[in-house]
């Protein structure tokens, strides 16, 4: 028995239930319910809030969760095998636990959930940076979601929370870093998984904010970015032509040097570039 919630440990769960780990479905699980919940307490409040979790697998961070007082947990899982021990979760905490079976990227969560709404996930690495943008990129500001609580691999939690001039900065930070607050909120070893990955992970904790930092047409932005990480190396002038006609008058307009390259621009002179590119 655990003393989170009175059921079996994770490893007594994975026995009972075979549930082997699939690389083709990025599973490298947390056993230890002190470190999902400890995950868990990284959410902020749970406790008049609705979670989506995506990935639960043998439900350790769903435990963390619903252990840390979440209204109601709504869970998406691909691995039909995982149903079983997550029904056992389930009649654990009546009521409180939803799970879907199905892939995260084709099922509707906000058919299930009612706001205020959290995203918690220890991801599957093959899914986790598009759920991730799909989150940060709606047209309207703010979003379904209050924060996102999210485990990556290392390097791409890195590139979340990158400042200007960095290796790490580019689309991602971009995008996180225009609508939203980001940190690394924990680092774990590869150790803490079983079983454990080539690389280490951390926990980005994003907060959305109630309106972007700066103004600027989403998907011009997007659009702007993408193409200016594309070719990262290349001055801006080359790498944005085409965007619009004239693109060194409006990167000047935007205050960058036509010479600049991508990864010296910061988020304000992106929005500003956007902007002008917008005005036709
Ligand atoms: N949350 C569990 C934990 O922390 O131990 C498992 C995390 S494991 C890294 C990722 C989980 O996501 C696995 O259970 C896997 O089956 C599931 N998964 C993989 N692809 C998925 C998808 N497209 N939609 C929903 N779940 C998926």
């Amino acid at each position: 028995m655990s003393a989170i919630d009175g059921l079996p440990p994770l490893r007594v769960v994975i026995a009972e239930h075979g549930l082997s780990a699939r690389k083709s479905l990025g599973q490298n699980f947390l056993l230890d319910l002190n470190l999902t919940s400890k995950i868990a307490r990284q959410a902020g409040d749970l406790s008049g809030c609705d979670v989506l979790e995506i990935g639960p697998g043998p439900g350790g961070l769903t435990r963390g969760l619903l252990a840390e007082g979440a209204r109601k947990v709504l869970a998406i899982e691909k691995d039909a095998r995982c149903l079983p021990a997550l029904a056992e979760i389930a009649a654990a905490y009546p009521g409180r636990l939803e799970v879907v079976e199905g892939d995260a990227l084709q099922v509707d969560p906000l058919q299930h959930l009612s706001p205020p709404i959290r995203i918690a996930a220890n991801l599957p690495y093959n899914v986790g940076t598009e759920l991730l943008v799909r989150w940060l990129t709606p047209r309207d500001w703010p979003p379904f979601w209050q924060s996102l609580t999210l485990m990556f691999q290392r390097e791409v939690a890195e590139r979340i929370v990158a400042a200007p001039g960095s290796k790490a900065y580019g689309r991602l930070a971009l995008l996180a870093q225009w609508r939203a607050d980001a940190r690394i909120a924990m680092s774990l070893p590869p150790e803490a998984f079983t079983p454990a990955p080539k690389v280490s992970s951390a926990v980005v904790h994003l907060t959305a904010l109630p309106a972007p930092r700066y103004p600027a047409d989403p998907k011009v932005l997007e659009h702007v970015v993408a193409r200016a990480f594309n070719q990262r190396r290349k001055m801006l002038r080359a790498a944005l032509k085409g965007v619009a006609p004239d693109i060194e008058d409006r990167l000047l307009a935007a205050g960058i040097k036509p010479t600049d390259r991508a990864e010296q621009v910061p988020l304000e002179a992106f929005c500003a570039l956007a902007r002008a590119v917008a005005e036709g």
